[in-house]
């Protein structure tokens, strides 16, 4: 079905809004939150945000909640990326706001936060938030957070400067694929129209997020694809192509984890198969898998399942198992899997 060319690219009550307004601008401090192994999303709208409530006197604090905390190299180009502080540097303040978080896992070790939080506002576009309270801007169809943050700014400020602009994009480009993702409708390309007329660099951003890579991440890019496996007759005969990367492999190229996050945009290319899984293994041995779908399979709810989450074509989890038991029960839960 054709979207149409005026549809919003957010629909809320203008009376959530406003409770949103009104909150923030009665805020002295405000600690802002997005979800553990915050992506460009995440970080975008959360440093859009900060930077506009602080050009208006607020005193902001800007964290995520991982236990191991590191600010992801990928995104050190980022805009005010040098005011962000580790989770357990965060003050008392007037105002919470979560963002791009679905659930109260993905706060991580900040998860209290949310109960003692005098006024709490959510911001977010996962089709299943729950467990938090306070003002909820969420959106479901929303491409991005960044898209629900961009409102609101609008209704908080005059004007967007170059530096909100370009965070604002990156979280819009890299939730929207570059634009390639379903979720891209004429009223995305608006926000996106808006941001550029505020400054934003889309050549420049582009060339940070893609166009860039070190030459230690096209090893372990190598090392991932060595150990490619495809599964045809797997995901109710759609198709599986997987593969993993482990602490070795970071560790031979001197990578983070978020660094190898694009692991899976060249996996998921695979034509025979619909749905393309990555499996990450983290300092403490641990998995984070990545999966995609080429849109037969709603791997959100696989991976709900599985005890993580995200979107119908885009989500993860963690597996504490070993490759083969990991590989295992996530073919199981793909055998049964629903469209979406
Ligand atoms: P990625 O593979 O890029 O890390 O994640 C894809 C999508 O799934 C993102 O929207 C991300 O927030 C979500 N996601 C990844 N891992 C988890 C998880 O463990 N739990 C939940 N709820 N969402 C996840
Ligand atoms: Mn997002």
């Amino acid at each position: 079905m054709a979207t149409k060319p005026d549809a919003l690219a957010v629909d809320l009550p203008e009376s959530l809004w406003s409770a949103a307004v009104r909150t923030l601008e009665g805020a002295h401090t405000a600690i802002l939150v997005c979800h553990v192994a915050p992506d460009g999303d995440a970080l975008g709208s959360m440093l859009a945000l900060a930077r506009v409530l602080r050009s208006r006197g607020t005193e902001v604090t800007c964290t995520w909640g991982d236990a191991t905390w590191v600010v992801p190299p990928s995104y050190r180009w980022l805009p005010d990326i040098d005011t962000v502080v580790a989770p357990s540097q965060v003050p008392r303040s007037d105002v919470l706001v979560v963002l791009d978080t679905a659930s109260r896992d993905r706060l991580g070790v900040l998860g209290d936060l949310a109960d003692s939080a005098r006024e709490l506002v959510v911001i977010d576009h996962h089709a299943h938030n729950s467990g938090l309270s306070g003002i909820q801007l969420i959106d479901p169809a929303a491409a991005a957070t960044a898209v629900l943050v961009e409102e609101l700014l609008r209704r908080l400020a005059p004007s967007i400067d170059v530096e909100t602009a370009t965070l604002l994009y990156v979280g819009l480009v890299t939730d929207t694929g570059s634009f390639q993702h379903p979720v891209t409708t004429p009223a995305v390309h608006a926000v996106a129209g808006r941001l550029l007329a505020d400054g934003a660099d889309p050549s420049a951003i582009s060339r940070q997020l893609w166009g860039t890579r070190s030459f230690g991440f096209n090893t372990v890019l190598g090392a991932a694809l060595s150990r490619l496996r495809l599964e045809e007759q797997a995901a109710d005969g759609r198709g599986w192509v997987w593969t993993w990367t482990t602490i070795d492999d970071l560790a031979t190229a001197g990578l983070a984890l978020d660094e190898i996050e694009p692991v899976i945009d060249v996996v998921r290319a695979t034509r025979e198969a619909d749905v393309a899984a990555v499996f990450k293994q983290d300092g403490d041995g641990s998995f984070r898998v990545s999966t995609r779908s080429r849109g037969a399979t709603d791997v959100g709810a696989v991976c709900a399942a599985l005890g993580g989450g995200g979107h119908k074509l885009a989500a993860g989890f963690t597996s504490y198992d070993d490759v083969d038991t990991t590989a295992e029960r996530l073919r199981a839960q793909l055998a049964s899997a629903p469209a979406p």
